[in-house]
């Protein structure tokens, strides 16, 4: 694909030169106009993602080529993000519980076995469910804590997954005894298991998630697969190093594309250092928890993510992150025209 505007970034980063010229590169281009950034260091798609998110411009293609990675921007926002309705529509969150047999150190909503059972209940995932697919969501994501600690959890996607193909993120460390006879339970067809994975090896894993996690964790997701069901890993990294090493460790493990995660610390809930994300920083997906509707999944232990605490019926929660959403776009420009300094 040709771009408007070619830079060779090598082996530069955002600290060290890469902004500038991206700042340059803006001045110089109208929006819909292509970017394209090739570099030797595949690493550094996790920054131009999370830099395209920041700015509200579109990154619609990565390739490589000879070694070298390819980036392509359009520059302004994508169709999805000019409508909201359709990018609402999409995904829809459920934190079923918030207690974790885990305490990592960075876990975004604070989950432990010392958090307290903060559970949506069958009753309530039933009806979400039921009234999601009604309002077309494409996509379920079912998340805990830890999910598979909850007794119903098999009845809780079966009822999701009968709604939109879904997903459930687990640490992958409970598929043993009547949790195992669950997990054989469910539609294999539509339900993907997002198991989190952080380090080729132990160590980084283990250091942020306790030791011997990192061999339980990747027991499970040997598991998941014999037992047939799509498994994507998931990591959550700290640097470029760590992922560029995360990223051979997968293709060597002939991981496809389609089944990677790789994102960034976030500096919410435990976290002490990480990406500082605030709702404008976020396109919202609709989250919901016990105690209301959220913004988006990463905070959704934060008071400023909250949107509505009425989760009924669905399409008035949607309405309101709709709505939401809209006056954060109006403030935004409003904040645009009167910060004007030249
Ligand atoms: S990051 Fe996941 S596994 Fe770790 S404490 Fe939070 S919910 Fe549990």
């Amino acid at each position: 694909m040709n771009a408007n505007i070619e830079i060779d970034v090598g082996r530069r980063t955002f600290a060290a030169g890469l902004l500038t010229d991206l700042i340059v590169a803006l001045r110089r281009s109208r929006p819909g106009e292509l970017l394209a950034l090739t570099g030797d260091d595949a690493g550094l798609g996790v920054d131009i993602e999370a830099w395209c998110r920041f700015t509200r411009n579109t990154l619609i293609e990565t390739t490589i080529e000879a070694g070298r990675t390819r980036w392509i921007i359009r520059l302004g926002e994508s169709h999805d993000d000019e409508d909201p309705g359709r990018a609402l529509g999409s995904r829809l969150w459920l934190y079923t519980n918030f207690d974790c047999n885990l305490s990592c150190d960075y876990c975004c909503v604070r989950s432990s076995p010392r958090a307290p059972r903060r559970a949506l209940g069958l009753e309530q995932v039933q009806r979400i469910a039921r009234e999601a697919a009604e309002l077309g969501v494409a996509e379920i994501f079912v998340t805990g804590g830890e999910p598979f600690l909850l007794d119903d959890i098999g009845e809780i996607l079966s009822a999701c997954a009968l709604a939109a193909p879904t997903t459930v993120l687990t640490n992958g460390m409970l598929f043993s005894g009547p949790r195992l006879t669950t997990l054989r339970s469910l539609p294999r067809d539509r339900l993907t298991l997002q198991i989190s994975l952080d380090s080729p090896t132990p160590e980084l894993h283990d250091s942020h998630r306790g030791k011997g996690t990192w061999a339980r964790a990747w027991r499970g997701i040997q598991r998941a697969r014999s037992e047939g069901f799509r498994v994507r890993l998931a990591a959550t990294m700290s640097s470029d190093e760590e992922v560029a090493e995360f990223r051979r460790f997968l293709d060597a493990e002939r991981v496809d594309e389609r089944d990677r995660v790789i994102r960034r610390v976030a500096l919410r809930g435990a976290a002490t250092q990480g990406l500082a994300m605030a709702r404008a920083d976020l396109m919202p997906e609709v989250t919901i928890r016990s105690e209301g509707v959220y913004w988006h999944p990463v905070g959704a232990d934060d008071a400023d993510m909250l949107v509505t605490p009425d989760i009924f019926p669905l399409a008035e929660s949607f309405a309101a992150v709709k709505r939401a959403f809209a006056r954060e776009n109006q403030h935004r420009t409003g904040l645009a025209a009167i910060f004007n300094c030249a």
